[in-house]
């Protein structure tokens, strides 16, 4: 299925991208840029010896860096975690973006694709794997063209392997996406035991986002003091925001970790589209939940919580007044809906139920809630879990919408 980051709702206009220039682009053999002089200069210092594992990891820890994939889980622990299992290890790249408004991936693949097949090497390194597996969502078949010409030129001994998704959003889930590289269907685990114990053909498996391994090439490459000289509102490093919706530069944003949604809007985005005015947005995708304009949390890991939502990969999509949000509801309940694997009833039968409620002339709140409270308490990956945060936030911050 589509993802398109603005087709959330029949009131907001999509973009439609020019036919000619796709075509034209899937036409040219795509030749992602590389760094000048060496190949890899922070893979070299690190296989020389001049980087010390330590001091890399060190370097990360001072830093702050966490998986941009969405979960934020702080990178040197989860390396660390991963080189203390028995080897032989593995090293996967999440690829598969997929989250409704997110397309930054896509964005440093296009454009540093040689800094994150850097940071894959080097996380290859850190943690002892001699194989990386890159998982790239099949949607962008243009990238993997590119993408194997420039694995096929590595130099070195770590052997890349380029394996295309299917399209399953739940594959960018690292337990269901590794299902999916064993060749079965795409179905999370349960756990534990955790990927870093027991991952990809059972063997301790790090796995990293496409923007993470970015960061850990530059910070290696420039020092912590990169992100620690950035940062806003309290947070502190750089973060990179998909923004889509109702402004005049909607885009990849690279800005201050923790900026406001206005803050990015004005400073990044040109402002509102003319004759409209921020009513609410998305801070993280479909699964994050609505935040209405009155409030302007930081745009950070742990600062969307508080008002029920979360910020997981940034994907900040932004409504006006002219928007419907119960029809914007109701088509992320459709999309949960279709993108459940079915695995475990509370997900299968409630995105299903709830498709059916949020059509519905009226809400019902009680319904509603119970429904949430299950999914929630009972789903076994994310996606059941957050799929109730499009309702629930409705609820909370815009009574006067649902009611
Ligand atoms: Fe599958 Fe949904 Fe259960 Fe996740 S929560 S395992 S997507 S049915």
């Amino acid at each position: 299925c589509d993802h398109a980051p603005v087709a959330l709702a029949g009131k907001v206009p999509v973009r439609r991208a020019d036919a000619a220039k796709v075509a034209r682009a899937l036409a040219e053999p795509y030749s992602p840029p590389m760094p000048s002089g060496e190949s890899f200069p922070v893979l070299d210092r690190c296989l020389s010896g001049e980087l010390p594992r330590d001091e890399a990891l060190t370097e990360l820890e001072r830093a702050g860096l966490r998986g941009m994939g969405g979960a934020g889980f702080p990178t040197a622990r989860k390396w660390r975690s991963v080189a203390a299992q028995p080897g032989p290890r593995l090293v996967v790249v999440n690829a598969d973006e997929g989250e409704p408004g997110t397309f930054k991936d896509r964005w440093f693949l296009e454009n540093h694709a040689a800094q994150v097949l850097e940071g894959a090497l080097i996380a290859a390194w850190a943690v002892e794997a001699d194989e990386v597996y890159l998982y790239l969502r099949d949607e962008y078949a243009d990238l993997h063209k590119g993408l194997a010409t420039l694995i096929r030129d590595l130099p070195g001994d770590i052997t890349i392997h380029l394996r295309r998704g299917a399209g399953a959003y739940v594959c960018g889930e690292e337990s269901a996406l590794i299902e999916s590289l064993e060749g079965k269907r795409g179905l999370p685990r349960q756990r534990p035991p955790y990927v870093a114990e027991v991952g990809l053909f059972g063997r301790p498996t790090l796995v990293n986002n496409v923007e993470t391994l970015y960061w850990v090439s530059r910070l290696l490459a420039e020092g912590a003091e990169l992100f620690g000289n950035e940062g806003r509102n309290g947070h502190h490093g750089l973060r990179t925001y998909s923004v889509s919706g109702r402004v005049k530069e909607p885009g990849v944003k690279i800005a201050p970790n923790g900026i406001t949604v206005s803050e990015l809007i004005d400073e990044f985005c040109g402002g509102m589209e003319d004759g409209h005015v921020l009513a609410a947005y998305l801070p993280g995708g479909a699964s994050g939940g609505f935040l209405p304009a009155r409030l302007q949390p930081p745009l950070a890991f742990g600062a969307i919580e508080e008002h029920g939502g979360f910020i997981g990969s940034a994907a900040v999509v932004v409504f006006s007044q002219a928007d419907d949000l119960r029809a914007v509801a109701l088509n992320l309940a459709r999309f949960f809906a279709h993108e459940s694997c079915g695995q475990c009833t509370p997900c299968r039968v409630g995105t299903a139920k709830s498709v059916g409620l949020l059509a519905g002339p009226a809400w019902d709140r009680d319904l509603l809630d119970d429904l949430a409270g299950v999914m929630r308490d009972a789903s076994i990956c994310g996606l059941g879990q957050a799929a109730p945060n499009v309702w629930q936030s409705l609820f909370r911050h815009f009574p006067e919408v649902v009611t």
